[in-house]
């Protein structure tokens, strides 16, 4: 049978390039390729043995006491998420940070990339009175996942970097806030902070600008705390979070080490919470309601902050160390290359200014030796047609740090081999 599908059906399941891609990520980490891959494309989270233990006894707890365990997988949640989940998680964020939050605030999603679609879906596209309202991303590259979604085609607009020159082989991006427009036409701002793929955290200078701009445009600025503050707290530089009721932000337990339980948290002014809660009843019912009970306990104990704190954000950190050690010690000093400085989350950003290919053919190159890395391609997306000549978009990657070191460290040495190579 021949089937036929609608604009909006064919946008959001036809083949894309980064489809494939992930696809390709996918198959490394079953292990059903025929290479033996050395994964350092997609952004899972390490497996970090005392944060696993720690589930494994919530878990454990749960399954212990029976009546618990009944309620948690017999019943359906509100689609707003668990009370109880709700209650301690505002209660977190007001112990943690003195924002003035309470649980009507709060929705819980099936993890944070739902979080998004719902949040693009609410706010950009074709208004009532015509306008087309677009997601404006004040920095590219950001993050991949939100390149495809939203209903409408073509909602994101974007804005190119100052970059930064640091010392030798260091750069960083910064919001060129004499670009950056805001006006009629845009639905909110958008951030992730630390910024996948590259590492960089937004000052807290930049956010209050941007919350500025915001607000005086009467549109939400949506931070996206993935990998941020305060659960897992992979962020390398002193913060100062702020929220505001103009602002939305989104969470996530899956860097904590918990992306199979699905589950994203939307902190918001009331009637946008209320709002994707509606749009989770509409959409899917109700949540995964396992993640919200493994943690829910340690919220209100604080062991949650503790273990951000003191175990994940230094791993990370350590991590990161280790891979730009690896970095330094595979690439020659004179070699052309510039990483973005580390400032959080999982990933390294690779800059090679002379490189002679474009990344996607590096990309291809590396995966026939055996690497995955993410060509950086991808995460310019939005931008003017004007862009598409700045080479920069063409001559960065974006490398994962958080597998095994003999991991890493192979990856990296195989990729400064090829570009050695490929300048020769
Ligand atoms: N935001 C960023 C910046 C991410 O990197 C990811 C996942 O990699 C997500 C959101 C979505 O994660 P999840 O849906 O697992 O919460």
């Amino acid at each position: 049978m021949q089937h036929q599908f609608s604009i909006t059906g064919e946008r959001l399941s036809g083949h894309s390039g980064i489809v494939e891609l992930m696809d390709d990520l996918g198959a490394a980490l079953a292990g059903t390729g025929k290479t033996h891959m050395r994964m350092l494309g997609g952004g899972n989270p390490a497996h970090v043995p005392p944060v696993q233990k720690v589930w494994r006894e919530r878990l454990q707890a749960i399954v212990d006491d029976t009546e618990h365990c009944d309620r948690m997988l017999a019943n359906y949640d509100g689609p707003g998420g668990n009370p109880r989940f709700r209650e301690s998680f505002a209660g977190a964020l007001r112990d943690i940070y003195g924002w003035d939050v309470g649980p009507e605030n709060i929705a819980v999603t099936n993890g944070g990339q739902t979080a998004f679609f719902f949040l693009f879906t609410l706010l950009a596209g074709e208004m009532a009175d015509g306008r087309f309202r677009k997601v404006v991303l004040p920095l590219v590259p950001e993050y991949i996942g939100y390149s495809d979604q939203g209903v409408a085609e073509g909602i994101f607009q974007s804005f190119r970097p100052r970059i930064e020159q640091l010392d030798g082989h260091s750069f960083k991006y910064r919001i060129d806030f004499d670009a950056l427009k805001v006006d009629e036409n845009s639905a909110a701002i958008c951030v992730s902070r630390p910024t996948n793929p590259t590492g960089n955290v937004l000052t807290d200078d930049e956010v209050s600008r941007l919350a500025d701009l915001a607000s005086e445009a009467n549109i939400p600025l949506i931070i996206d705390n993935a990998y941020g503050e305060p659960f897992p707290g992979a962020v390398f530089e002193p913060i100062a979070p702020m929220w505001n009721r103009s602002m939305v932000m989104t969470f996530s337990l899956s860097k904590l080490g918990l992306p199979g339980t699905r589950t994203g948290i939307v902190l918001a002014d009331e009637e946008i919470a209320s709002r994707i809660r509606t749009m989770t009843g509409i959409v899917g019912l109700a949540n995964n309601n396992i993640g919200q009970a493994i943690v829910e306990p340690m919220l209100r104990s604080g062991e949650l902050l503790q273990l951000s704190r003191e175990v994940i954000r230094p791993f990370y950190q350590k991590k990161a160390e280790a891979a730009h050690a690896m970095v330094a010690k595979h690439f020659a000093d004179d070699f052309p290359y510039s990483v973005h400085r580390s400032e959080g989350a999982f990933f390294l950003w690779l800059w090679f200014p002379e490189l002679p290919i474009a990344t996607r053919e590096l990309y291809t190159r590396l995966k026939n030796r055996g690497v995955l890395v993410v060509p950086g391609e991808y995460f310019f997306y939005g931008l003017e047609d004007a862009d598409n000549d700045w080479p920069h978009r063409r001559q960065c990657i974006r490398v994962t740090f958080s597998q095994g070191e003999e991991v890493v460290e192979d990856g990296i040495r195989i990729l400064a081999d090829e570009l050695r190579q490929l300048h020769a």
